[in-house]
């Protein structure tokens, strides 16, 4: 925890940018991931904050265009499959290996977003041995394909190297006009956004505020590293609204 970290922001704010994972974080985690949806006042919410501050984006391993379709925020920018955009389809391969690998673990599915791949657990009858079950021969697909494996909330993802929301971040943030980041997330997949907005050559020319959103299934490491910690997307659209 690091108080004053959102007073600095809010210093800083037409110089800042809110950048925004969406599941767990603006969407609460439903039991099918496609049936995901931003809490209502989101959309007021952000498309207010929107005219303050220097930028408001979400960062998602999501499709961008999921996200755009529930979150209909003028101006907002939506930045999908964690960056990895204009990477190349996946060969047949992959998608063969990975639906033979799935196909013998009742209740897990696979989604294809063409760039990358994922296996989901949720459903599966213990997801910490299904995703245990996964994990290894999936590495071994990505690494055989030269992608990379991501894992988040009960998914497990091959995306192309490269990309990651720590990449994407360090962009969004190195633009001259930016003076404040404000970063919320839930999952694994941000705790590499966390790690590079504690960097202090970057604290340096930035006010940083990472807030950990919470949930049943938020890793640990990103509530350690945190400035703030928030109850659920609720909780983070009330410190947004008091921005
Ligand atoms: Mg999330």
């Amino acid at each position: 925890m690091k108080p004053g970290a959102l007073e600095a922001v809010q210093a800083q704010l037409p110089g800042a940018a809110i950048l925004l994972d969406f599941d767990g974080t603006l969407a609460p985690i439903v039991e099918r991931p496609q049936d995901a949806r931003p809490l209502p006042e989101a959309v007021d919410v952000l498309t207010a904050l929107i005219r303050r501050v220097a930028r408001v984006a979400v960062v998602t391993g999501r499709p961008a265009s999921f996200v755009r379709d529930r979150l209909p925020v003028p101006d907002l920018e939506v930045v999908g499959l964690y960056g990895a955009i204009g990477a190349p389809d996946l060969t047949s391969d992959i998608r063969t290996d990975v639906a033979a690998l799935v196909s013998v673990i009742a209740g897990a599915w696979v989604e294809d977003k063409g760039s990358t791949i994922a296996v989901h657990v949720r459903n599966t009858l213990d997801p910490d041995v299904a995703a245990e079950q996964v994990r290894g021969p999936l590495a071994r697909i990505a690494e055989s394909n030269g992608m990379v494996l991501l894992e988040g909330k009960r998914v497990l993802e091959i995306a192309p190297k490269g990309g990651g929301k720590g990449s994407v971040v360090a962009l969004m943030v190195a633009a001259p006009l930016i003076r404040a980041v404000l970063y919320a997330g839930d999952d694994v997949a941000d705790i590499e956004v966390f790690v590079l907005l504690g960097r202090p050559a970057l604290a340096e020319r930035l006010s940083v505020c990472r807030i950990a959103v919470l949930g049943s299934e938020t890793p640990a490491d990103l509530v350690a590293m945190a400035d703030l910690t928030v109850d659920g997307p609720e909780g983070l659209l009330d410190v947004l609204t008091g921005l």
